[in-house]
């Protein structure tokens, strides 16, 4: 157990480093000015004598490195600490229990344990005090002490001045003892308890400065460009020291998504990029389970295939032996021939690639679609219900399973709740009356948007406000597209033939669903493409045709979800390319 000799115990935090000298709070204006004054006093003083500890600990930190210390020579706790880069070999307790920051618990407290975790910052308190902030996956920061004891072990002061100077982001194990200290430390994610360290070991050292500091990596990132804008080193090197925790890290400017993917390491360290992460597993794994427990069965489309699975310009070709081979743009036509061979209901989650060079905060190369198809049994709006529910449980689920996530997304990325509507009361409208409430609520340039054009990204953005303030949700659908507005296998309305049976959902007034009711019969799927003056027996088109005459295929319908746009809406992201794991970019395709 560590000895307690210092006036500032080691269970303290560390005093601020100057200006915020707890003085005078709610006194006498006079007494204040003399208090002020004694602190002041105090402070430069013990400024004054930290530093002539500080000299001293060099003095026989240099003596004892070379062998000549005068009297005090020998590092007794020389065994405790070092890198094993230069040969140190890590020794810790094999009786002592490996912990991971997120069980801790009072079953610990007096405890020996063992932590493997990076430094995220280190720094020495006098000649006999240093704190490590240790961090662990997920934001799970401890607060670690080092004192040096009178007999010069288990820690010495040569110790407490190496561990304070590791390179932050260091990897390193560590074995100490479990405290409570005397009052929590607001700093560290676990507050309750701090570990009072008697042995560090470096298993892996991070450079001494850093490409981007986990405190810059874990700000907004603000400019999506591809364009590399000029790093500013002085500011860089200002923030190397400061916790992420630190208030004064808000005043760092925010990295460009260029640095981050130029950085790709400090990214993902970054809390925030770690929280955004997980809720994008989450979204992933309830749209898994509740298709699962409505009879959707997985299966896995091709991403190779051998023609342009939508048409158009924006599909990836690539060399395929003596041919040319696209990237799926879709899992659509895979998704309805399962459905045409004998599944009832289907999904799938995987790539999908769009050869769009746009550069737009919706937009990237490849994303990851999530996507299901349905046998229709009277309407194709039984296929709306499946995907709103579908989607409802991912906003529900997302908010009940991530609390502390969402919690530090918003700390980076502030935004108003995403608001959903009541049970019974979703939003969903005709394209015809979407565009009726835009002309008549919407902002005066959108006054004669017609009913059978699609909708521009500015219209469906003012819509999407308009449905907030009108109905207090940020999600909804806009059902019955104009023919024009969607391809030629989309089912046209029985009642009127000009619209579809074909829907795109919103959130927050941007697009993140497609779908609609398939034609199932050859003839009219034939007929249809004629209409659209595409040739029938066109490569791709004719194999998909002939899918629907091979054998009798029911009614059905689907729907593709960006996953990325889902995670980044929800969170109100300046851009999808935060939302994903590696975003593909027109210019990026490393790391
Ligand atoms: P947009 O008009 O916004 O470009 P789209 O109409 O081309 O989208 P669909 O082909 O209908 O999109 O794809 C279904 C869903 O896939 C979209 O609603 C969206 O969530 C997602 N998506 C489409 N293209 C991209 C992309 N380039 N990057 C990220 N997600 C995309």
């Amino acid at each position: 157990m560590a000895e307690k000799e210092e006036s500032n115990p080691a269970g303290a935090p560390p005093a601020p480093e100057s200006g915020s000298a707890p003085a005078a709070e709610g006194g006498e204006e006079g007494a204040a000015t003399t208090s002020k004054k004694a602190a002041k006093k105090a402070e430069a003083k013990a400024k004054k004598e930290a530093e002539k500890a500080r000299k001293a600990a060099e003095r026989a930190a240099a003596a004892a490195a070379s062998g000549q210390g005068g009297g005090a020579t020998e590092d007794l706790a020389k065994d405790n600490y070092g890198n094993v880069r230069e040969g140190k070999k890590v020794q810790v307790s094999s009786e002592a229990a490996e912990i991971s920051l997120k069980s801790l618990d009072e079953s610990h407290v007096g405890k020996t344990v063992v932590l493997r975790a990076w430094i995220q910052n280190a720094r020495q308190q006098g000649a006999k005090m240093a704190f490590v902030e240790l961090r662990e996956e997920g934001a799970w920061t401890i607060q670690g002490v080092l004192t040096a004891s009178a007999e010069g072990a288990p820690v010495s002061r040569p110790m407490v001045k190496w561990v304070a100077g590791i390179s932050p982001e260091s990897f390193v194990v560590v074995e100490a003892t479990v405290q409570k200290p005397l009052e929590p430390v607001k700093s560290c994610r676990v507050a309750q308890y701090e570990l009072h360290v008697t042995k560090c070991f470096v298993l892996a050292a991070a450079p001494t400065v850093l490409g981007m500091t986990l405190a810059a990596s874990n700000r907004a990132v603000t400019n999506f460009s591809d364009e590399e804008p000029q790093p500013d080193k002085s500011v860089e090197a200002a923030v190397e020291k400061l916790s992420v925790a630190d208030p004064a890290a808000t005043a760092i400017p925010a990295a460009s998504m260029l640095t981050h993917l130029n950085n790709i390491v400090m990214h993902k360290r970054s809390p925030v990029q770690q929280a955004i992460a997980d809720i994008r597993a989450e979204v992933k794994d309830l749209f898994r389970t509740y298709l699962k427990s409505h009879g959707f069965k997985e299966f896995e489309p091709p991403c190779l295939i051998g023609a342009a699975s939508e048409g158009g310009a924006n599909v990836f070709r690539l060399p395929y032996f003596d041919r040319e081979a696209c990237l799926a743009q879709s899992p659509q036509f895979y998704k309805q021939m399962e459905i045409a061979g004998g599944r009832k209901r289907v999904f799938s989650i995987g790539p999908v690639f769009r050869a769009e060079l746009s550069n737009t905060p919706r937009h990237m190369t490849e994303f990851t679609g999530l996507d299901m198809e349905m046998e229709i049994k009277e309407d194709y709006r039984e296929v709306i219900f499946m995907l709103e529910g579908a989607l409802l449980h991912i906003f529900r689920g997302i908010k009940e399973r991530c609390p502390t996530e969402l919690e530090l997304v918003r700390s980076v990325y502030p935004c108003e709740e995403f608001l959903l509507p009541e049970d019974g009361k979703e939003v969903r409208l005709t394209f015809a009356e979407a565009q009726k409430l835009l002309r008549e609520e919407g902002p005066e340039e959108f006054r004669n948007v017609p009913d059978d054009e699609d909708m521009s990204t500015p219209q469906e953005k003012a819509l999407g406000a308009v449905i907030r303030k009108k109905f207090g949700t940020d999600f909804y659908v806009i059902d019955r597209f104009p023919e024009g507005a969607r391809p030629f296998y989309a089912k046209l309305s029985d009642e009127d033939p000009k619209v579809t049976n074909a829907y795109d959902f919103f959130m927050r007034g941007q697009e993140i669903l497609s779908g609609g009711q398939r034609i199932h019969d050859p003839e009219e799927l034939e007929a249809r493409i004629r209409q659209k003056g595409i040739d029938p027996a066109s490569p791709g088109i004719k194999e998909y045709v002939d899918v629907f005459r091979q054998a009798g295929c029911p009614a059905h319908g689907g729907g593709g979800i960006g996953l990325d746009r889902v995670v980044a809406w929800y969170l109100n992201l300046p851009s999808v390319q935060l939302a994903a794991f590696y975003p593909r970019t027109p210019k990026r395709l490393l790391p």
